[in-house]
């Protein structure tokens, strides 16, 4: 992590509200990831933050990329550019899956020349793949239990497992090729069950789909969902990894390969952000205090991602108390948080740091009341 000392003086040399992203922990936590789960092959959702140098480092490091649009797929593909043919086409696959379950005509057209791997959860997607796309390949999306986890898709996505198997019969006979499943369990999912429940799930699908007939499925996606370590109610990832780990064996052999789309647990812990208090106030007998940055910017999290970030100012000594620290924009909804232990003494200019910022926080930062994001400053990158 950064030091606070860094973190300082960076804040002086560029003005606040600052957004400080640390490679060398995009590295650790990807290094973490292959580590304890080696073999799952990691494809970095680029959605939780979609920085073309973290893509860049990601990439570098060796791994993989789960996109979602197009300009996405377009920062991730900049890298490929000039292959010859023939390994650009093996190459798509091992790098990018394209697992947005519902994607536009114009977008299936504009994906066809690339031969890509998609994921779908319904029938319409498969007229529409097989009319604008009939190069893609297919992984089914299965809906599984998100019980538990901070942000539930489950009521979004993923086909019912009673329907599954007929749902990739019904690809097949119109001519597309499903390659495999599937899942998300849920992001920030700290009930490891949902993982197993997951597991057990496709497995049985596999075997379904074997016994009518379907032989040509090789790859099980296990989704993303792999908790940060925001607090100390979060269990190690190892342990979560050795569950995984024991399913997996468990319950696909060793010819299906395993991907993984872990966005929030390789960003999260890489990047702190940096803001100044531009106002303070007294409200009903509570101190508030106001910041350069909010939930229209950096702190987007508080609202479209159900997370918590807290303060720390950096003066480390003397008392604190509970304080409310509120976005800059004319908006009641720019409440960045009600419960921050925070001194009561903290002056206009000085700053305050959130750690643990990495994921679904820059990334929706918008320019409402006229407020920009973040300034972005990438070290050890
Ligand atoms: C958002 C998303 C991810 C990443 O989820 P995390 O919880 O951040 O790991 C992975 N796969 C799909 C399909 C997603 O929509």
């Amino acid at each position: 992590m950064v030091s606070r000392r860094e973190l300082k003086k960076l804040a002086e040399q560029n003005g606040t509200p600052l957004f400080v992203v640390d490679h060398d922990q995009l590295r650790k936590n990807y290094a973490t990831f292959k580590k304890y789960l080696p073999r799952v092959q990691a494809y970095y959702a680029v959605k939780a933050n979609s920085d073309p140098a973290i893509v860049k480092t990601f990439y570098e490091a060796g791994c993989s990329f789960d996109v979602a649009s197009m300009p996405e797929f377009k920062i991730v593909y900049q890298y490929i550019k000039d292959m010859p043919d023939k390994q650009r086409q093996d190459w798509i696959w091992d790098k990018i899956i394209y697992a947005n379950p519902i994607k536009a005509n114009e977008t299936l057209q504009e994906l066809n020349p690339y031969k890509p791997l998609v994921t779908y959860d319904n029938y319409e997607e498969i007229r529409k793949i097989k009319k604008y796309a009939p190069q893609a390949g297919l992984a089914l999306r299965l809906k599984v239990p998100n019980t538990g986890a901070m942000v539930e898709l489950s009521s979004k996505f993923g086909a019912a497992p009673g329907e599954a198997v007929d749902m990739i019969l019904a690809a097949d006979k119109v001519g597309l090729t499903v390659e495999g499943l599937s899942f998300h369990v849920g992001s920030q999912t700290t009930n490891f069950d949902n993982y197993v429940a997951a597991l057990n799930l496709a497995s049985n699908i596999f075997r379904e789909a074997q016994g009518r007939g379907y032989n040509k499925m090789f790859l099980l996606d296990i989704g993303g969902g792999f908790p940060a370590p925001y607090d100390d109610g979060v269990r190690p990832f190892r342990e979560l990894a050795r569950t995984i780990n024991r399913e997996l064996d468990r319950l696909f052999p060793k010819k299906i390969q395993i991907l993984a789309e872990p966005g929030r647990f390789l960003v999260a812990t890489a990047a702190t952000a940096v803001s100044k208090i531009i106002g303070k106030a007294v409200r009903d007998g509570k101190l508030c205090y106001y910041i350069d940055d909010g939930v229209y910017h950096t702190f987007s999290g508080v609202i479209f991602d159900h997370c918590h970030y807290h303060f720390k100012s950096f003066k480390r000594r003397g008392p604190t108390q509970v304080c409310s620290v509120f976005g800059p924009t004319c908006d009641a909804l720019d409440v960045v948080s009600l419960v921050e232990q925070l001194p009561p003494d903290l002056k206009l200019g000085d700053l305050l740091y959130s750690e643990n910022i990495g994921a679904y926080s820059h990334a929706s930062s918008t320019y409402f009341n006229g407020f920009p994001p973040a300034k972005v400053i990438h070290i050890n990158a």
